[in-house]
């Protein structure tokens, strides 16, 4: 991880002379016709599971959803764990945080294939033009909240396991997939956890694959990083008919802005990666200002006192690059605040940060990234496109917490579509992501084409 090796962009090359059918082997054909045959049953799973309304945050029907997957999997001979994240943020009796892991042993011991998808949906939103959670099949997609972040990558991941098991029924190593919770609002009671407790380490598991919407032939190899951070400028109250008597804090953070916007701001937009991260106005640093708020509290209704603020909070979102180090990146802001202490008169400042993640970037000659990729150019005819995510993804508890470093994302759906009104997943997307997944699948436990 966080090498970079040679030129990572190369998309959309199309292979010369490949024959109608892309798929030379009779195997890697049965499984791709066995996958196409159960279109219908995908389409279904992907509504059924639409129809949970997980909506995180609160964190809703995580129970019954973890339920329905373990129980179609254990119909199918998985071993089955529930466990619920107990004390993680979020969790209690009203709303559980209740993850699915569900494991099918080959015929003779090999490594083993890890599908995680996080089973939590954001806020249905307002906009929509029909049943966010009704699952509705038409034209070709599957609607609803998640259909596409990322219930339509779970299911195209069950039909690719269930679909390679019944063509290679003696298989070697073992195939996983778990439907995991909270990823919308950082994963700790989710991935996090379960990596905590040893889910995502070797040797239970060596490699994994997590079907978010990132498109069909795209590989994702990891995520820019995050430093999350509030600061706090002081002042000090008086009455706000004489603000010369005391010291206001909304202007000093005023100050902190205008460096921003002079200095900061500027400074990031130079600095570029290598990172191919999509979309392209992403392939930089970047700090979003989240949250400000000083003064009397926007909760309440009847009219302010007048005060002059003695504390102004702003949250920073700042994204950072595999050429930064985070210790950089503070550094940056802290001397643009120091530096405004010694030159404002009675400035002062307090910083806190809030979460950090490093970024991420899979190597491009890792085992999943090959599988993955061999199984694009067998399915699509062309290379497969690598990309990075603009924002972080459960991946990163993989590698920090289970020290697991063969993981990608990789599924079906537009990215674009996630968190929007009428989200949907194209439902031969899933069918040709399923045969990616598939014969992923076939490289990764023969070690080569079944
Ligand atoms: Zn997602």
């Amino acid at each position: 991880m966080n090498n970079f090796a040679g030129q990572l962009h190369c998309r959309n090359v199309r292979l010369a002379n490949r024959p109608a059918s892309l798929l030379n082997d009779p195997m890697d054909e049965r499984l791709a016709r066995t996958i196409e045959s159960r279109t219908d049953e995908l389409a279904a799973l992907t509504a059924d599971l639409i129809r949970f309304p997980t909506i995180n945050p609160p964190g809703d029907a995580y129970r019954p959803c973890a339920e329905y997957i373990a129980e179609r999997l254990r119909k199918r001979g998985f071993g089955i764990e529930l466990i619920r994240a107990e004390g993680t943020p979020g969790d209690s009796e009203r709303y559980p945080r209740v993850n699915v892991v569900a494991r099918f042993d080959g015929r003779t011991r090999g490594s083993t294939v890890h599908f995680n998808s996080h089973i939590d949906v954001v806020e249905a939103g307002e906009g929509w033009t029909l049943d966010p959670f009704a699952g509705i099949i038409r034209d070709g997609r599957v609607y609803g909240r998640g259909a596409c972040d990322m219930k339509g990558g779970l299911a195209a991941s069950i039909i690719a396991a269930e679909a390679f098991m019944d063509v290679n029924p003696d298989f070697p190593g073992a195939i996983e997939i778990s439907g995991t919770v909270d990823e919308e609002s950082g994963g700790f009671g989710g991935v996090a956890y379960l990596a905590r407790k040893g889910y995502f380490s070797r040797p239970k598991v060596d490699h994994v694959i997590i079907p978010e919407p990132l498109n069909k032939d795209r590989i994702c190899l990891g995520h820019r990083g995050v430093w999350w951070a509030e600061i706090e400028t002081k002042g000090e109250i008086a009455h706000g008919s004489m603000p010369f008597l005391g010291d206001c804090a909304v202007r000093h953070m005023g100050a902190v802005i205008r460096c921003f916007e002079e200095e900061l701001f500027p400074a990031l937009d130079q600095k570029r990666t290598r990172m191919p991260v999509v979309p392209e106005g992403a392939r930089r640093s970047t700090l979003n200002i989240n949250a400000i708020h000083g003064g009397q509290t926007d909760d309440y209704s009847g009219l302010p006192s007048p005060n002059v603020p003695d504390s102004c909070r702003m949250v920073i979102d700042r994204r950072f690059l595999l050429e930064e180090t985070l210790a950089e990146v503070k550094d940056e802001v802290i001397t643009l605040l120091d530096r405004l202490k010694g030159s404002r008169k009675k400035f002062d400042y307090r910083i806190r940060d809030i979460m950090e993640v490093l970024p991420l970037m899979t190597e491009r000659d890792a085992p999943v990234v090959e599988a993955v990729a061999a199984g694009i150019r067998d399915v699509f005819g062309r290379e497969p496109e690598y990309v990075i995510s603009p924002g972080s993804y459960d991946q990163k508890h993989v590698a920090r917490i289970g020290h697991l470093h063969d993981c990608i994302a990789y599924g079906p759906g537009i990215l674009d579509l996630a968190h929007r009104p009428d989200e949907w997943v194209g439902i031969d997307d899933m069918v040709e992501s399923a045969k990616v997944m598939a014969l992923s699948l076939g490289r990764l436990l023969y070690g080569k084409t079944p």
